[in-house]
């Protein structure tokens, strides 16, 4: 579809994260010359998420030092914010939209950048001292709450419930983590990952509990245990249930878009309707390179989709379908992971696992003598030429993947 661009046409965002954020200033860029509104239900301006679960929790950073850009930022793009105004409906036929406000706003394109919102247990009685970790204000509840040898008891042990036991447990708290899969980051990592976290967690002083199916919290008022089936209670000053999300749809699936595990686009970025878009966490999108549609919760993705879908709104026609990749910080390591861990049939380790805070490791996922995926801890310069490998299936060396005395000028096949 050709699109021409015009100072009296419109374009909202609704969901003013990483997506959002991404998208609207990058509309401008792409010559957008029409009006570009930005609409986001937190009140503070769009910030980093992912230091909420790091150096916001630790109190090393505040959510003023985490903005995405400066006010300013918008404003020479000319990018109208409005923050603290949640979207409440989508009219598509008549292309409006209605504000938490009461005010309706006409758009001629609309990008959804809506994210995910977080998964809550089932039947939990609302008690104080129950928090969940999505956003700036949840953060800083959580800090507030978190005083030195309390006892915190983490439901979940997923990525966000590790990291949030990382920064916990070095603050001083006694951290219990409680996880209903047989292992840690169970569906997102693999074996090697899961034991390598565990046994990191253990030696830092969080007790970690896996298979532990069914957890019910206690308190009356104020939360105080959290009780497994089994009848095991686990005492607790607060709990932190980091249990998944899920996308905030909402808007799409009451208008009629086409919906499924994520708002469903094509690989422009482009929804059921030819005038919305729609990118980040929210989506469902198709991989050429994974010959399947995938929902991806990570930063990478939603910045990448942004872009796609910006410079497709502008009448351009851009595929997505970069590389997956996604990081993570617990204690002093970095865990940087590149590809999905969907078709790989075995895998290799460099270094020693049990030393990793000290010169890290890596661990190659290969189908035949093609990378798939990589988990490089501490190792960065290993990580930037897997995602190069990855992401051109550049035939590898496997003897030089676990050789250490070969560098990763030597990843590569030499008959490349
Ligand atoms: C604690 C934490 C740590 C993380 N750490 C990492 C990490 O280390 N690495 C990594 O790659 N990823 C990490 N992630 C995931 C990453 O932050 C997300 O993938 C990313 O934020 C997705 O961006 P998004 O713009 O799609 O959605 P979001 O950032 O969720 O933004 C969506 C926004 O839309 C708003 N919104 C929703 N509906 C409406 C409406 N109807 N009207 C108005 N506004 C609306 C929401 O309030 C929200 O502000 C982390 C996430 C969390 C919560």
């Amino acid at each position: 579809m050709s699109v021409v661009t015009s100072q009296s046409q419109v374009c909202v965002v609704v969901g003013a994260g990483h997506a959002g954020s991404a998208l609207a200033v990058q509309l401008r860029k792409e010559g957008w010359a029409g009006r570009i509104v930005l609409i986001g239900e937190e009140s503070h301006l769009p910030y980093h998420r992912p230091p909420l679960s790091k150096a916001v929790l630790a109190g090393e950073k505040t959510i003023d030092a985490i903005l995405l850009r400066p006010q300013t930022h918008y404003a020479a793009s000319g990018v109208e914010l409005r923050l603290g105004e949640r979207v409440v409906a989508l009219n598509r036929s008549a292309r409006t939209l209605q504000l938490s406000t009461g005010e309706e706003l006409h758009y001629d394109f609309l990008a959804l950048c809506t994210g995910t919102f977080p998964r809550h247990l089932p039947d939990a009685p609302a008690l104080e001292g129950v928090f969940q970790l999505r956003t700036a204000d949840d953060a800083v509840r959580i800090r507030a709450a978190a005083g030195v040898g309390r006892r915190a008891v983490i439901v979940g042990g997923g990525y966000i419930g590790l990291e949030v036991a990382a920064v916990l447990v070095s603050q001083g708290l006694q951290v219990t983590v409680l996880e209903a899969a047989s292992r840690l980051l169970r569906r997102v990592a693999s074996p090697v990952i899961s034991a390598f976290f565990a046994d990191l967690h253990a030696r830092h002083g969080v007790k970690v509990l896996t298979s532990v199916a069914g957890v019910e919290l206690l308190g009356d008022g104020h939360v105080t245990g959290v009780r497994e089936t089994t009848g095991t209670v686990h005492a607790a000053d607060l709990v932190i249930v980091g249990i998944g999300v899920l996308p905030e749809t909402v808007l799409a699936n009451k208008s009629g878009l086409e919906v499924e595990n994520g708002i469903v686009v094509d690989e422009y970025a482009r929804t059921s309707d030819p005038f919305i878009y729609a990118a980040g966490d929210c989506t469902l999108h198709p991989s050429a390179r994974y010959g399947t549609r995938l929902r991806l919760e990570s930063v990478q993705n939603a910045l990448d989709q942004a872009r796609v879908a910006a410079a497709n709104i502008c009448g351009k026609n851009v595929l997505y379908d970069a590389l997956p990749w996604f990081w993570s910080d617990q204690f002093d390591t970095k865990l940087q992971s590149a590809g999905l861990l969907l078709d790989h049939e075995h895998h290799v380790v460099r270094g020693d696992v049990r030393n990793a805070e000290g010169k890290g490791f890596s661990v190659f996922y290969l189908r035949g003598d093609i990378m798939i995926a990589a988990d490089c801890v501490n190792r960065a310069k290993e990580f930037i030429t897997c995602k190069r490998l990855i992401s051109e299936r550049i035939r590898v060396n496997v003897a030089a993947l676990v050789d250490e005395h070969c560098s990763v000028d030597d990843f590569a096949a030499s008959e490349n």
